[in-house]
């Protein structure tokens, strides 16, 4: 028992210097930005982000910077969000 608990720990510590085994699906985040506090989601391919910013152009400072900090654990469509033109 005790030891099968080593290898399960020894096995997650591999898996942590490993993070590209890991993709966002979906996520909810509070983002501390220089003037406010903003909620950022994932949602499959789709980025939110309750920003004056994003409301108008559909991409912020926000969700360019987890962009950044996660590129590893995102797939293509996730790092490469296109700024909406609006109509
Ligand atoms: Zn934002």
């Amino acid at each position: 028992m005790y030891s099968s608990l080593i290898s399960k720990v020894e096995k997650a510590k591999r898996y942590a210097e490993e993070p590209q085994r890991v993709s966002f699906e979906s996520f909810d985040v509070r983002f501390r930005g220089d003037n406010g506090s903003h909620r950022v989601s994932l949602k499959g391919d789709e980025w939110t982000c309750e920003c004056e910013h994003f409301h108008t152009s559909g991409l912020c400072a926000h969700i360019m910077a987890m962009q950044r900090l996660f590129a590893v654990n995102l797939n293509k469509a996730q790092r490469f969000t296109t700024e909406h033109v609006p109509a």
